[in-house]
Parts: C-alpha cells; structure tokens; sequence
C-alpha cells in the first residue's frame, strides 16, 4: 500500500515532535522546538512543525502556553499544574503548589460562566539566576 503524501509526510513528524516535548521539562517555544527536531529530521519545514503543534494542542495531547507578547510555549504534560517563569532569563518551570480546584467553581458563582479552566502564573527570579546576581557582574 502507498501511502497517501500528506499522511507520509505529516505523520513521522508530528510523533517526533510529540516525543521530542514529552522529553524535555522546559516549556520550549516552537523555534526551538524546530531547531532540535531539523537534526533528527533535516527536511522538516518551519510550517510543518507550527502547524503539528496546533493540532496536537486541538487534539488535547499538549499545552500551549500563552504568554502574552512572549512566545508561546509548549507542555507535554496536560495534568491541571502551574509554572513559575524566571524574569531574568525566561524559563518556565512546573511549580508543585496544590491546584485551585475551587476557584473554578467561585469564578461560576461570581460571573455566571460555566467556567471550563483558569491559569495561574508564578513571576519571580530563579535559583540561578539569584545566584548570578549574587556573584555580581564580574561573570560578565
Ligand atoms: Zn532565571
Ligand atoms: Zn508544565
């Protein structure tokens, strides 16, 4: 059987660029999401990963996380978590803090939404980053 070209061509892809999320804990944005995928995949097209990383974000297999004017980043991990980004550098991390099960059902009583999901985004500097300033600027 010959496959048909778009399924050959998009199928290969969109698994290596799901198991390439699923390996990494950082919240990459698609840029480099791209860059590390060409090496395993030299002909893959900047497209083809953008459009892959909104299917599988329609599909419910991976998060997109907005940011505002920032890029947006993407999770593997679709389990209700929060982040904590780095203001210095930029890093998204998971934070184990306990989910807020009830503001969903405060935010219905307060707005007469039938409310689906909420986010909530830690800001701060993080451990290296503190250790840099710390070190002062003759790591410059
Ligand atoms: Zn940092
Ligand atoms: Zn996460």
């Amino acid at each position: 059987m010959i496959p048909n070209k778009a399924t050959y061509r998009t199928t290969p892809q969109k698994k290596a660029l799901l198991s390439l999320l699923r390996s990494t804990k950082a919240h990459p944005t698609a840029a480099w999401l791209f860059d590390r995928l060409r090496l395993e995949m030299p002909d893959v097209s900047q497209g083809t990963v953008y459009r892959n990383l909104s299917v599988l974000a329609e599909e419910g297999v991976i998060r997109v996380l907005r940011n505002g004017s920032a890029q947006d980043r993407f999770d593997a991990d679709v389990s209700e978590h929060y982040h904590v980004i780095c203001e210095s550098c930029g890093k998204v991390e998971d934070i184990s803090v306990n989910v807020r099960t009830d503001a969903n059902s405060e935010a219905e009583r307060a707005s007469g939404y039938e409310i689906h999901s909420h986010r909530l985004d830690f800001y701060g500097v993080c451990p290296d980053c503190q250790r840099r300033a710390a070190v002062g600027d003759d790591a410059e």
